[in-house]
């Protein structure tokens, strides 16, 4: 039988504790303290599930300074969907940089590089009647809609550290919010994965030498990739390594005449990614996805080295369309000179269960994937908003919220199918566009080209890639009306 909240015994010191106050940490416990007053002011929900919250993170409060030549490397691509979400959260509205793009354009090497010789485009007759026998300029795949953004670039770290203030406000009105920064959870103890909820979790909080006990009705990992909780978990996984890093940078261009309002995607047949996204009228990021070797390279590399290389493997696809990069820029950084650079290793990481009594991951906690799609944080910002869809719904029915059945398997099925067709195909991209680039490209072209195949396979595409299917599948969350 299901328990519910009203015959739980004494409280717990938190009815939720958020782990990682990262995007996904922060847009968690800003939903939360939301879903708090609306349960609150109905009146039969007993309005006391989500009292008392807390938000740890290991790392320091999130800040941003624009003028810091670090708080501007890192960004993400934002889908409208996402951005719905995050504006009823309070942060949307908030940030200085959310720029624009109306476009998409897709190349290959196989089709459109300069440098690859003619007899190398492809050995079949048919791709190449098909793709043409030279190379070519033309973008494979496009999408394009010049009446509202396909989506939206921005600052990682002015996302996060405004998602905190609206965090904070919302805590100074509230008895019992505690934000902890610097801090970690250990020694976490769940109940037996045979109970569907049980006794209250406990973890031991420590900050710096000091320690202090607690309980919790239910503890949510948004603790990143490296999540510790995944671990205590003991959660089946989907692993693979990719074998890849991902350099970034900041890049200046020479100021393209449409206002810098397309994202550009070269793929190589040797399964590098190299991906140009627009953050101002003359500004973009780079995300390279290479091998570790040749990304250590690019660190290392002069600045005359790096943009010719940038611009052979973008540029120089199609110089009427991809913008020229002139610079990438360099500052000074605890009085030594830095250039806006990074880079990051990359893997696969899929929880296949992603809860246990009283603990649910979301975020990379549950689903570390590879960034050539710009989804990842989409995927956990869907995940924030399904979860918060599950929770009210189990809090309007006076259920325990660290419960398997109610919340926990509900959840993981909403999150499963946000996920799985969004990794699945992207996997099958990735395999596709390395293993067999020359049907890849015909592949790309035919859905671009031919008159029904395009309406019905961009359309399919872009329902999974806006989050307009999700969307549909949550249409009573309060978070995207
Ligand atoms: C190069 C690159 C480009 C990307 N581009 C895009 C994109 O365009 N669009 C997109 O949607 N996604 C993109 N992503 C993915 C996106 O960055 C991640 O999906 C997103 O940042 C995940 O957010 P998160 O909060 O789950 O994890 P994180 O951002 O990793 O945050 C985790 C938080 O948990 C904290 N933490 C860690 N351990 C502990 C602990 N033990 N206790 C407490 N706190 C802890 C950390 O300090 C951190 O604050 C990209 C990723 C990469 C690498």
């Amino acid at each position: 039988m299901l328990r519910s909240t009203s015959a739980c015994r004494s409280k717990a010191a938190y009815d939720v504790i958020v782990s990682g106050g990262g995007l996904v940490g922060a847009a968690t416990m800003a939903s939360l303290q939301q879903l708090r007053e609306r349960t609150t002011a109905s009146a039969a929900s007993g309005g006391s599930a989500l009292s008392r919250l807390m938000m740890v993170d290991v790392g320091k409060r999130p800040t941003y300074d624009p003028a810091n030549l670090f708080h501007q490397l890192r960004t993400v691509s934002v889908t409208p969907v996402s951005s719905k979400i995050l504006d009823n959260l309070g942060g949307w509205g908030r940030l200085t940089t959310k720029h624009s793009y109306y476009r998409i354009a897709v190349r290959h090497e196989q089709a459109n590089s300069p440098l690859l010789p003619e007899a190398d485009h492809t050995s079949s007759l048919f791709l190449r009647k098909w793709l043409g026998g030279k190379t070519s300029t033309e973008p494979l795949l496009e999408f394009t809609d010049l009446r509202k953004p396909v989506g939206f670039m921005c600052y990682n770290a002015e996302l996060n550290a405004e998602m905190v203030n609206v965090v904070e406000e919302h805590a100074a009105g509230a008895k019992h919010d505690v934000l902890k920064f610097e801090s970690k959870l250990e020694n976490i103890v769940l109940p037996p994965k045979s109970e569907v909820d049980g006794p209250w979790g406990t973890a031991t909080l420590r900050t710096g030498e000091a320690a202090a006990e607690g309980t919790f009705g239910l503890l949510l990992g948004c603790e990143g990739r490296g999540s510790p909780l995944r671990d205590v978990l003991h959660t089946a996984s989907l692993q693979h390594d990719y074998a890849q890093t991902a350099f970034v940078c900041d890049v200046r261009l020479d100021k393209p005449l449409d206002g810098n309002v397309c994202c550009f995607q070269n793929f190589f047949r040797d399964g590098m990614i190299i991906a140009l996204l627009p953050m101002s009228e003359d500004t973009a990021n780079i995300v390279f996805s290479t091998t570790p070797q040749h990304a250590q390279r690019l660190m290392g590399a002069s600045q005359a080295e790096l943009v010719r290389e940038l611009n052979q493997r973008l540029h120089d696809f199609a110089p009427a369309d991809i913008p020229k990069i002139v610079e990438v820029p360099e500052g000074v950084v605890n009085g030594a000179p830095r250039r806006k650079q990074g880079s990051f290793p990359l893997r696969l990481n899929v929880a296949t269960n992603p809860y246990a009594p009283r603990a649910i991951l979301l975020g990379d906690a549950a689903h570390g994937i590879h960034p050539f799609a710009g989804q990842g944080l989409n995927l956990g910002i869907y995940d924030v908003c399904a979860l918060t869809d599950v929770l009210e719904k189990a809090i309007r029915s006076g259920h325990d919220i660290g419960n398997t059945v109610t919340v926990g398997q509900v959840f993981a099925g909403e999150m499963l199918a946000h996920t799985t067709p969004m990794i699945v195909g992207m996997e099958t991209i990735k395999q596709m566009i390395y293993g067999m680039p020359g049907l890849a490209c015909a592949g790309m072209k035919a859905i671009n080209q031919l008159p029904i195949l395009s309406t019905l396979g961009k359309d399919a595409i872009f329902q999974v890639s806006s989050g307009v299917a999700f969307a549909a599948r949550h249409p009573d969350c309060f978070l995207l009306d």
